[in-house]
């Protein structure tokens, strides 16, 4: 049984990991030079910042088990369980000491990963997993369960400061904001207590010219801040789906797994990647 998963966020190493333990060689393409997708961490000023997802929550049973084991290896610590304008019950909030990504990489040790391979038709296989996006996806095949979903871009700034001027906060739900949704404290986050603070568009602001501008100007009058001494930012096309049904999608020999089966969080697409996985290993029965 050949197996190919294409994407190697966290959907595509969940996926590739539940068969190869179980036996099954399964071979990763992802496009970018590096593993994590939108569990995205860059080196930033000689540091780690999260420019991706902010932080990991759990509430499977089985996702809970793989924080614990990260947090046993010393990979992921519980970071907060209240956020600045958070509706509903306190929840905890995951984060990594060498930034999310790292998590996907502890995922793709000892896998078959192939990096900077950009896939553009399916690939021989006996069975394929697209483990990304549906718009993603339909540049590859053309699956109905792909076209289905829909997508809301957003933008992340990344806010480097002269000194922490402001009063400890771990993060900001800023609801009903027309430009940012979250502001989170990096420094905070990554436990350095650099002046850095990472912020996320609306999907509106996302689509405007310069989004980084306007977001640095939103998060000073947010938190009474002067300017900062740099702007990074990161578009995100594809950052977050209206949650939809299902594990997966599957036609014919062809899996569809991500954060859009279920509510648009890393726990959804790590068990997305894992059902599908499971999934061929029953047709395999
Ligand atoms: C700004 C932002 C903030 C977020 N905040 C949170 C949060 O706080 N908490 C949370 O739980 N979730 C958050 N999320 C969502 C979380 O990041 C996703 O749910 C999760 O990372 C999705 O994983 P995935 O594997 O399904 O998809 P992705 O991470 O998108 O992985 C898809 C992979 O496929 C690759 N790929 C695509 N096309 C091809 C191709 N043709 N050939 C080869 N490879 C290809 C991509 O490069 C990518 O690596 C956030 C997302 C964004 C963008």
């Amino acid at each position: 049984m050949a197996v190919v998963v294409v994407g190697a966020g966290i959907a595509g190493l969940a996926c590739a990991r539940e068969l190869v333990d179980a036996g099954v060689p399964a071979r990763v393409l992802e496009r970018d030079p590096q593993v994590g997708g939108r569990l995205a961490s860059e080196r930033l000023g000689g540091r780690w910042v999260d420019t991706g997802a902010a932080y990991l929550t759990a509430d499977d049973p089985a996702f809970q088990g793989r924080l614990q084991t990260w947090r046993i290896d010393g990979l992921a610590r519980p970071w907060t369980d209240t956020l600045r304008g958070q509706v509903g019950a306190a929840t905890t909030r995951w984060a990594a000491p060498d930034g999310l990504r790292s998590l996907a990489e502890d995922l793709a040790r000892e896998l078959d990963v192939t990096l900077g391979v950009p896939v553009t038709s399916l690939p021989r296989a006996d069975a394929v997993v697209l483990a990304m996006p549906g718009p993603q996806a339909l540049a590859i095949a053309d699956l109905g369960a792909a076209r289905a979903q829909s997508w809301s871009p957003a933008v992340t700034a990344i806010l480097t400061y002269a000194n922490r001027s402001w009063n400890d906060f771990s993060g900001i739900f800023v609801n009903d904001h027309p430009v940012l949704s979250t502001v989170c404290d990096d420094g905070e986050r990554r436990g350095d207590r650099a002046p850095v603070l990472v912020a996320h568009s609306t999907a509106a602001m996302a689509a405007s010219v310069d989004p980084g501008v306007q977001m640095a100007k939103a998060v000073g009058e947010l938190l009474g801040l002067g300017d900062p001494v740099s702007v990074e930012t990161r578009h995100w096309p594809y950052a977050s789906p209206k949650p939809g049904h299902g594990l997966y999608a599957r036609e014919g020999h062809v899996y569809l797994c991500g954060d859009a089966f279920g509510r648009p969080r890393v726990q959804t697409a790590w068990l997305s990647g894992r059902a599908a996985a499971r999934a061929i290993l029953q047709s395999t029965d």
